[in-house]
């Protein structure tokens, strides 16, 4: 099946008509297992910052420049970036022009890590990439990520550049989110050490860091977020490391690693995030992240009568999620982009 350009996308989503069928259990698929082959770093020297933000480790340098954040430690399971951020501030790295920082975001998630159960110190109480919407901030409800959040802000809201490490759970190719304002796209070409570029809108469920306004309004700040590979692999820290040089490293004066200027050279854009509407949301096969299958209208997932179908020919998966509960993202789909503006 093959469609031209301008055909139109197919429903993502048809509820099947047939009720014979809504009497079959959905189809179970066997997981992928996971290695735990990191421990979590020892981040006791930055714990209480040193510009006045616990977790907050500041520098700045002679000349003017701009502020880059790297942040970590935003999903306390995610530890592949705060191992290196904790190497590069043992080794002393500083910059000679503008600002750095440096964010290890929710060290009390991390704490709560255990091998055995590697899955829950995701965070303490909520997930902290869902809280950064300005009313959320301003609001009065209180839980241990949003006044995190709350306390980090006025570091996000001087940042100039930023990126925000993360990792993934499920098998899939690594990559760079951007939102769609123009400046975070064109950050996220320029990121080293990762071969494809992923624009979406964020999630319904809450707003990233990268989506606060700062970042998504047109203008000259910019946010990426890079999945950097899986959670507890040596190989996701080598790839954080190359994508904070290529960050860091000019206004540092460090050399970037021949490894780390290899930037995107697949642009996508997401145009529809499939939210798991029933807790028996089953993919039909155990699909990698960035696979990208040829024909639409190929069955992706049972959502409990829904079938979810990919709506155009080569369509990417973004960051399937294997068993996602009721109400969080299961999948997106996304198609080549043109380039940034
Ligand atoms: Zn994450």
């Amino acid at each position: 099946m093959t469609c031209g350009p301008d055909e139109a996308p197919l429903p993502v989503r048809v509820t099947r008509p047939t009720p014979f069928l809504d009497r079959l259990p959905p189809p179970v698929q066997p997981l992928p297992r996971w290695r735990v082959d990191l421990t979590p770093p020892d981040i006791a020297p930055w714990r209480a910052g040193n510009c006045g933000i616990p977790g907050v480790m500041h520098y700045e340098g002679r000349r003017p420049g701009p502020h880059i954040v790297c942040v970590s430690l935003i999903h306390g399971n995610e530890f592949a970036g705060a191992i290196v951020l904790d190497r590069l501030l043992r080794a002393r790295i500083r910059p000679r022009s503008g600002r750095l920082s440096f964010i290890f975001a929710n060290p009390e998630a991390m704490d709560l890590f255990d091998p055995r159960d590697p899955i829950r110190a995701r965070c303490v109480e909520e997930d902290m990439n869902r809280v950064w919407s300005p009313a959320t901030l301003a609001g009065s409800r209180a839980a241990h990520e949003l006044d995190r959040a709350r306390v980090l802000l006025p570091v996000i809201l001087t940042a100039d550049r930023l990126l925000d490490l993360h990792s993934m759970l499920w098998p899939g190719d690594p990559l760079i989110l951007s939102g769609l304002a123009t400046a975070g796209r064109e950050m996220a070409q320029r990121i080293g050490g990762v071969a494809t570029a992923v624009a979406d809108q964020g999630h319904p469920s809450g707003c990233r860091l990268i989506d606060h306004p700062r970042f998504s309004d047109e203008g000259p700040a910019a946010a990426c977020l890079l999945e950097a590979g899986q959670h507890w692999h040596e190989s996701t820290v080598s790839r954080a490391m190359q994508a904070v040089m290529s960050l860091i490293g000019p206004c540092c004066g460090l050399p970037v690693p021949a490894s780390g200027t290899s930037v995107p050279q697949r642009d996508m854009m997401v145009t529809d995030v499939v939210t798991a509407r029933t807790g028996a949301f089953r993919f039909v096969a155990p699909f990698r992240g960035g696979q990208v299958l040829p024909a639409r209208g190929t069955l992706v997932a049972h959502d409990g009568r829904d079938e979810i179908r990919t709506p155009y020919d080569r369509c990417m998966l973004v960051m399937p999620n294997l068993r996602p509960a009721r109400g969080h993202t299961a999948v997106r789909f996304a198609r080549a982009a043109s380039s940034p503006a």
